[in-house]
């Protein structure tokens, strides 16, 4: 088992990391900005390290400080949560050539899966459908051209690096194509550091579906699937899980696939494979895997009781896999919505500041992760997540229900969040019904920006 650990991240997932530890009995070194000396990560921890100023590359994004901090307190392994360099392959190995542990998959794997160009080769190679799109990355405009042909339009160009819904771009013409692609290739450079592009058909009313891994280098279960279809700017506002779209066999089919893939690439850690879901033609899609943990794993917890994180902890420990895909079942419906520090009645403009009173909501059926406490300082360097609220009920209109509930109870005051928009969606018939695509958000944002206003 692992004693003790330092958590490379900030926000509620250190917090949520460093609470998982703390369960297991592993002492916690958390690390800081300039910028977070006053966050709730820190204080929770049972050490702290500063690590540098507040631009994330000079602190969250600096390897080097990250293993010193990790050594001079004698911590035997690191969590990098998400985001940051939780898929870094270069760190992972450089974890692990330190000596210490580096909990997720090793440097190979995240190479493997976490590029999104070879992963989308490793899935079509396991037989998992992929998007048509292009064979691998498409080097020059003449290339991609050529991968029109198979496409069409409205075609996405993607940067094989991208995440967080940024480095995807559409183009619904050649001439829309011809402009957009060597933009895509300087922003994907200029925000990743590296400038390839793959090329994928859109799937028009598609349903965002993605199945929950855990593995152990030998062997690998499924915790069942996720939506989270609710997203703007692709991405997610709002996940739940188990999806209503799905009939029993579609879902056996669809997580046996995520397995086959886990199995492949002798994958280890939690991890998650991504799908689009075309309903109408009843076809689903991979489109990408996420080497880490997610930031909607808590919904997965809720419905399977499972906690990912402890199994992420165990695994690295070097346990074997305690679950069996027998022994892992659902219980009813949950659902999560994304707390940002962000006013939606002005486009979601960040709204970075201080927290006035807090009123956090309880009781059944009620999670609240979060890295708020009442007097904290939103800094303003990092993504607006304050806080997830986790809601879990018999069913799905019992889990909306709670929804409504807990956002009423609800307070941060002094700050825009985007509790607003989700009392809006909690009341909305599609929502209801559930009969939601990807795309579905940003036009209900465009026919509601009123009622938001209000
Ligand atoms: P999830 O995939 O867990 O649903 P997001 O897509 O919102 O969640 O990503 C989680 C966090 O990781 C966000 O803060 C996002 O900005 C960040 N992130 C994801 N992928 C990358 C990447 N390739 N480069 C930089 N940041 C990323
Ligand atoms: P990221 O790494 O940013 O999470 P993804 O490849 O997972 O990028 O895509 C993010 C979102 O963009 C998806 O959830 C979906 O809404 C949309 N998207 C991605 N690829 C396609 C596609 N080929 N057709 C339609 N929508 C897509
Ligand atoms: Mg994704």
């Amino acid at each position: 088992m692992l004693k003790k650990l330092l958590i490379a991240n900030r926000g509620e997932i250190a917090v949520r990391v460093i609470r998982a530890a703390q369960d297991l009995g592993i002492a916690t070194v958390a690390v800081y900005s300039a910028a977070d000396a006053d966050a709730l990560h820190v204080k929770i921890a049972d050490e702290a390290v500063h690590i540098g100023p507040p631009a994330a590359k000079k602190s969250y994004l600096d390897m080097n400080a990250l293993l010193e901090a990790a050594r001079s307190t004698g911590c035997d392994s690191i969590h990098p949560g998400y985001g940051f360099l939780a898929e870094n392959a270069d760190f992972s190995d450089a974890v692990t050539a330190t000596g210490l542990v580096f909990v997720g998959p090793s440097g190979r794997a995240i190479r493997l899966m976490g590029d999104k160009v070879s992963a989308r080769s490793a899935a079509a190679a396991a037989g998992v459908p992929v998007v048509p799109g292009s064979a691998g990355r498409v080097e020059s405009i003449e290339a991609a051209r050529a991968v029109l042909e198979e496409t069409g339009f409205p075609v996405m160009i993607k940067a094989a690096a991208g995440g967080g819904g940024r480095g995807i771009r559409i183009a619904n013409s050649l001439d829309e194509f011809d402009q957009a692609f060597p933009q895509a290739q300087a922003e994907a450079l200029a925000a990743f550091g590296d400038g390839g592009l793959y090329m994928e058909k859109v799937i028009g009313r598609a349903r965002h579906i993605e199945v929950q891994i855990l593995a152990d280098g030998r062997d690998a279960v499924h915790c069942f699937e996720r939506e989270c279809s609710l997203q703007r700017r692709r991405q997610k506002v709002w996940e739940e899980a188990p999806s209503r779209a799905l009939s029993d066999a579609l879902r056996a089919e669809l997580c046996a696939s995520a397995v086959a893939l886990a199995k492949a690439v002798s994958y280890s850690g939690a991890g998650t494979v991504e799908y689009l879901y075309d309903d109408a033609a009843d076809r689903f899609y991979f489109i990408e895997m996420n080497t880490r943990i997610q930031v909607e794993h808590p919904v997965t917890e809720a419905i399977t009781g499972i906690d990912l994180v402890a199994e992420m902890l165990r695994i690295a420990g070097g346990e074997p896999l305690r679950l069996s895909q027998g022994n892992i079942r659902v219980k009813g419906h949950a659902i999560e919505v994304r707390l940002n520090a962000e006013d939606p009645a002005r486009d979601f403009a960040p709204f970075p500041g201080k927290v006035g009173d807090l009123r956090i909501p309880g009781g059944p059926g009620v999670r609240f992760d979060s890295m708020l406490y009442s007097g904290y300082d939103v800094p303003p360097f990092y993504d607006s997540l304050l806080a997830k609220l986790i809601v879990h009920g018999e069913t799905r209109e019992a889990a909306i229900a709670r929804l409504v509930r807990a956002l009423r109870e609800l307070e941060i005051a002094g700050m825009k969040t985007t509790k607003p928009l989700f009392l809006a969606l909690a009341a909305d018939p599609a929502v209801l019904a559930g009969d939601v695509h990807t795309r579905w958000l940003e036009g209900w944002l465009t026919d509601n920006a009123a009622a938001l206003a209000g």
